[in-house]
């Protein structure tokens, strides 16, 4: 398969298509994102990196953090975990109050808002300093000690989170929030405004193709089992209420973040991030699903 021959056809494809769809100003800093920005970058098990456009700039990778998290207590804490959070495709906003009152406090799964805020005070209650560790981690599934938080977003973030806010307050009254919120917060918007380029993103998520081993040195970050249900999470939870439609359309797990970020992961195969900031009615980056579904089309390859 000539990826480097498709990933160009296809980039010049979806920069020809009108760019519709709108930035995520509801985070002030986001807002300032030059929202023609488009990148690509492909990374196969089998060592080839390919990319396209913007693929080395860094975005705010927003909830696609929210895959580094859940691998990190999920390492830390095993089966368990599943006891805080459940497995289940929400149907709803990402930031919806609406179901947590039925559920107990149980978020449907950890993608959604109320989900990686439980996933974080659960690190925050493991780990002695959770922003160093969670850093610590994403540097070392990527073998790559440039990376950094952007306070800039998180303190942008934090001025408008009300909604979090309640989120987390609504499920600490419901007893799983074990810390304080403010703390709880504070880990949240920070993990979200981490900065990273699609290569960078690329190649963090190539061991989750890999059976959950890194692919330069074979290390072991999650075993198999836990590698195919972090990879089901995604399928089935990874696009806000539009996962089905990511499904139809790619046919790959993968997870999108308000930047206008998309990582997908073809376990066996590769991993490839797109960026194009300006996002669908449902929250998702209009380009980048644009270009993953014409991607999946010319190589004619998918999980299903
Ligand atoms: N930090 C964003 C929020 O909580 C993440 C949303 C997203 O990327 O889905 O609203």
């Amino acid at each position: 398969m000539n990826y480097k021959e498709i990933l160009e056809r296809v980039m010049n494809n979806v920069r020809a298509e009108k760019s519709l769809g709108k930035l995520a100003t509801y985070i002030p800093e986001l807002g300032n994102i030059d929202p023609y920005k488009l990148g690509v970058h492909l990374s196969t098990v089998n060592n080839l990196d390919v990319g396209s456009g913007d693929n080395q700039e860094k975005l705010s990778i927003q909830s696609i953090a929210k895959v580094f998290s859940l691998c990190l207590a999920y390492k830390m804490v095993g089966e368990s975990i599943w006891k805080r959070v459940d497995v289940e495709p929400s149907g709803n906003p990402f930031n919806s109050l609406v179901q947590l009152e039925a559920d107990n406090g149980i978020p449907r799964n950890p993608f959604i808002n109320a989900g990686a805020i439980v996933i974080c005070d659960i690190l925050i209650s493991h780990l002695e300093r959770p922003k160093d560790a969670f850093l610590s981690f994403v540097k070392e599934i990527s073998d790559n000690p440039e990376l950094t938080f952007c306070q800039k977003i998180a303190d942008s973030e934090k001025s408008i989170g009300y909604r979090n806010v309640a989120l987390c307050n609504f499920i600490k009254s419901l007893g799983n929030i074990k810390n304080e919120p403010e703390e709880v917060l504070d880990f949240y918007f920070c993990l979200c405004s981490l900065e990273m380029s699609c290569k960078e993103l690329a190649q963090a998520f190539l061991f989750l193709a890999n059976g959950g081993k890194k692919v330069s040195d074979e290390k072991e970050i999650l075993t198999k089992s836990q590698t195919k249900r972090i990879n089901a999470l995604m399928q089935t939870c990874g696009f806000y209420d539009e996962s089905g439609e990511f499904a139809f359309e790619v046919g790959l797990p993968g997870k999108s973040g308000v930047g206008g970020g998309i990582v997908a992961v073809f376990p066996g195969n590769y991993s490839i991030a797109v960026w194009s900031p300006k996002l669908n009615a449902k929250g998702n980056s209009y380009k980048g699903m644009m270009f993953l579904e014409m991607f999946t089309t010319e190589t004619e390859a998918s999980i299903f």
